[in-house]
């Protein structure tokens, strides 16, 4: 599974979930995805337990076409 744009690997999945990979824009869809601590959020069944996209060389155009404002502000990059 390939990494994505540099920032994102940094990205609270609390914060993936709300502003870019809580559902599956093709289809709206969600699934129930199990956190470490014994949780469970809902997010796009592409959303990988790690908090990577699975089909990140795939992923539809809704998805290349995603502006993020935190991404943009440098928010999450290592050592910000
Ligand atoms: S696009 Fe924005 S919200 Fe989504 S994972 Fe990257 S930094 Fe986080
Ligand atoms: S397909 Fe990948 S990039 Fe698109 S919302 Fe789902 S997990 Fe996020």
């Amino acid at each position: 599974m390939k990494a994505p744009i540099p920032g994102c690997e940094d990205c609270p999945l609390e914060e993936k979930i709300l502003v870019c990979c809580g559902v599956f824009p093709e289809t709206g869809e969600s699934r129930a995805l199990p956190l470490p601590d014994g949780g469970e959020v809902p997010a796009c069944t592409h959303l990988s337990a790690g908090g990577f996209c699975a089909i990140y060389e795939q992923r539809p155009p809704g998805c290349r076409r995603h502006e993020c404002p935190a991404l943009a502000a440098g928010a999450w990059a290592r050592g910000a």
